[in-house]
């Protein structure tokens, strides 16, 4: 439920709106905008609340019909949030673009790739130090190893990092080194998770879940925000279909759909969506064509041998080639792409 107040209401009739409902035990979120200020009931109010605060002065409507994500609902908040971390902002201008390897391998490997896709432009290095993989018999990540590598990459080549955590006990260890905490895909309903990246201070990257609904990717958005992190990127990665020729579907309309609904920055992963190299440039021009704020993709210097995901992942060269054919796109579209040395003069 949402009351919308006259901009010209006086402080002291705002003030009376937000007792009046936080008196009855619910929490109120409250947005000052330019032509009136909101106050966002979050969790519900019924019919009758909804009449006792239509009597009250200052208050111009209620909206009983609001969505039941507030925080990240675009109607609270209808300019775009950018999430800064460290000198990147993605939600703005810039088409930002996370890149590396699916999981973290080695020393020799994760500098390698981090050194590379900075040169050829990313603004973030990605990898997993935790792999929630389908198979137990499968590669799960090098834990604590991985994480300290990923440091060791930040420290050289500048880049922030984004990583999966897997479990709510693993968030503290994770956001240590990490500076984007990523809830993976098979997380993205795992409510304990949700609240716990929620709890503490780094940006989150939230994957739409293989079976979610843009609804449930949004309320999974709002466990974090109302556990008290504003700071949550979503990640829209292939959804399960019918149709078998690629991994995922990627759900394109998933990105001005979101940008409807919500000011969160939205990001699209063209890797986990194709499964295979070959489509992932289409794919990652086409997202940027729908109004994505980035894109997070997997690349990696030797991908036949990787540890995991090595089919849809690019190689350096490949990725290089990638990042000016967007850097191209993000011209023509009016967005800002840093420009990059490219791997040949840079790495
Ligand atoms: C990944 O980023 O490597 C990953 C496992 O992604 P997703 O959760 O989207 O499958
Ligand atoms: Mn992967």
């Amino acid at each position: 439920m949402i009351a919308i107040l006259d901009a010209t209401c006086p402080l002291r009739q705002k003030a009376e709106v937000v007792r009046f409902v936080e008196q009855r035990g619910l929490r109120v979120q409250v947005s000052e905008l330019e032509t009136r200020t909101l106050v966002g009931i979050l969790g519900g109010g019924d019919e009758a609340l909804a009449a006792e605060l239509r009597a009250l002065p200052g208050v111009r409507e209620v909206r009983t019909v609001a969505p039941p994500y507030p925080l990240v609902s675009r109607e609270h908040h209808p300019s775009a949030t950018v999430v800064r971390v460290g000198d990147v902002e993605i939600g703005g201008d810039e088409v930002v673009v996370m890149a590396g390897p699916c999981a973290v391998e080695d020393e020799a490997q994760i500098l390698r790739i981090a050194r590379a896709v900075a040169a050829s432009g990313a603004r973030l290095l990605r990898g997993g130090a935790f792999k929630p993989r389908s198979s137990p018999y499968s590669f799960q990540g090098l834990g604590q190893e991985g994480l300290e590598l990923l440091a060791a990459a930040r420290a050289e080549t500048g880049l922030a990092v984004v990583t999966e955590v897997v479990a709510p006990e693993d968030v503290e260890l994770v956001a240590r080194y990490a500076d984007v905490l990523q809830v993976g895909a098979r997380n993205m309903q795992n409510f304990r998770l949700l609240s716990a990246v929620g709890a503490q201070p780094r940006a989150v990257l939230l994957k739409r879940g293989l079976m979610a609904t843009i609804e449930e990717l949004l309320m999974a958005a709002e466990y974090v925000s109302s556990a008290g992190n504003p700071r949550v990127i979503l990640c829209e990665r292939g959804i399960r279909t019918f149709e078998s020729a690629t991994r995922n579907t990627l759900d394109v309309s998933a990105v001005p759909v979101l940008k409807e609904k919500t000011h969160l920055p939205v990001i699209v992963d063209p890797s986990h969506a194709a499964g295979r190299r070959e489509l992932v440039p289409a794919l990652a021009r086409a997202a940027v064509a729908a109004g994505a704020d980035g894109l997070i993709v997997e690349a990696h210097h030797a991908p036949e041998t990787a540890a995991s995901d090595g089919r849809q992942s690019l190689t350096l060269e490949a990725f290089d080639a990638l990042m000016r054919d967007l850097a191209r796109l993000a011209a023509a579209l009016d967005r800002r792409m840093p420009r990059a040395a490219g791997i040949t003069s840079g790495s």
